[in-house]
């Protein structure tokens, strides 16, 4: 695909995409009046009046798993090294959102990022820039046994892990691999370098591993791993996500029930995805000691779009301003062609400032990105 300068690019078959018209996460339009100017300097604002300050950036289209949700079996056709972005350019864009944005936390992903040989020395450079940014590292933990003490020397602050099932043949089924001792392994070498917490991520799927989502949280908790249960999402590369058949925050919430009393957590959300609750035995009743903290990212059921503070950039460069994006635009083409700060900072702030209100699942009409999340960077 030719770049153009300045033009944010429509994916090939992206019609009816979010990138067209505002719509409010309710799916009503809004009452008042948008501003159509975009201010020349600011930060990553939109219409919206949200502003942008924690980055995502996808490492690699590629992994070593094949989860049901994410991944075809076959994989996909991924992208040839030269068209991911290198050390310098991941730095200099991190650096640009570090000092023209004021980002203050960046998240690498993937694919699978620990499948970059350079890790380490990208977080190390991302590390020394002023001021320096919270770094943190989402990777499904295989590898990571033998690699775990260099990243947290380069700086990495903190890892979050995916991991569905702590049983070898439900998690083989998930992820179509055998390698449930290599993500146990590597999650215990987290602790072993000093790192300050390891966040779990799982997907509950019916019938594959919801009825396993008490024990996995009774793991976690004995770990001191704070537990996060994400929808599942429509972007799988199979595009088999089923609404009616997903596993919602009330059903997961439901299941937990079963065993732990769940209770709001108090502390202010501060645009996190996740909606946490503290965990008590229910045996023992509410006022018992609380075990630890679990949290909710209901990204379908109850979203939180109204306060999205993300900005994303794929393995090749381009910026896409919400997961469920029809439209990217492309920041590494100009770079590779020339292009100053400058420019790079106002095409950045453009694709931003064109972020819709919402993600639009809950419409009818709603069309599934052809970007899997595997390609996008979760
Ligand atoms: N490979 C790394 C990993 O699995 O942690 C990083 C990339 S992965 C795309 C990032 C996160 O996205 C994982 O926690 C994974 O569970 C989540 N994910 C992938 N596909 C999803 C989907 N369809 N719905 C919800 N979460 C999904
Ligand atoms: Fe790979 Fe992560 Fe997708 Fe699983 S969720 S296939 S580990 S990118």
């Amino acid at each position: 695909m030719s770049v153009v300068l300045g033009m944010p690019r429509r994916l090939p078959s992206g019609s009816g995409g979010i990138g067209d018209a505002p719509v409010a996460a309710s799916g009503t339009r809004p009452p008042v009046a948008l501003p159509t100017e975009r201010p020349a300097a600011s930060g990553l604002i939109d219409r919206f009046g949200r502003e942008a300050t924690d980055l995502r950036i996808s490492l690699t289209d590629r992994c070593n798993l094949r989860c049901t949700y994410c991944m075809p079996a076959e994989g996909l056709p991924f992208l040839p090294p030269p068209a991911l972005m290198s050390l310098d350019e991941i730095t200099r864009l991190a650096r640009i959102a570090v000092t023209e944005f004021g980002v203050r936390q960046i998240r690498f992903t993937g694919g699978e990022p620990l499948l970059r040989n350079d890790l380490v020395e990208i977080i190390r450079s991302v590390a020394s820039l002023e001021p320096r940014p919270e770094i943190s590292l989402t990777t499904n933990a295989i590898g990571l046994s033998s690699r775990a003490e260099a990243l947290a020397e380069a700086g990495l602050d903190r890892i979050n892990v995916s991991l569905d099932s702590i049983h070898p043949e439900t998690f083989a089924k998930i992820t179509r691999r055998p390698f449930l001792d290599r993500v146990l392994g590597g999650i215990d070498a987290v602790r072993a370098a000093g790192l300050r917490e390891t966040k779990i991520n799982a997907v509950l799927m019916p019938g594959v591993n919801d009825h396993q989502a008490v024990e996995l949280l009774e793991w976690a908790l004995a770990g001191g791993h704070q537990l996060r249960f994400i929808e599942q999402m429509p972007l799988d590369a199979d595009h088999t996500w089923d609404r009616d058949s997903m596993i919602t925050a009330a059903g997961i919430r439901e299941r937990l029930s079963a065993r732990y009393l769940l209770s709001p957590d108090d502390a202010p959300r501060d645009g996190a995805p996740a909606e946490l609750f503290q965990v008590r035995e229910r045996a023992e009743g509410p006022d018992s000691r609380m075990l630890g903290l679990v949290g909710i990212i209901a990204s379908v059921s109850e979203p939180f779009c109204a306060d999205c503070r993300r900005t994303r950039l794929t393995a090749e460069g381009a910026v896409r301003s919400c997961l469920f994006s029809h439209v990217e635009t492309d920041l590494l083409g100009p770079i590779r062609a020339g292009a100053d700060d400058v420019e790079v900072a106002d095409l950045w702030r453009g694709a931003m400032w064109a972020k819709p209100s919402g993600h639009r699942m809950n419409e009818t009409g709603f069309a599934q990105p052809d970007r899997p999340m595997s390609a996008i960077g979760g």
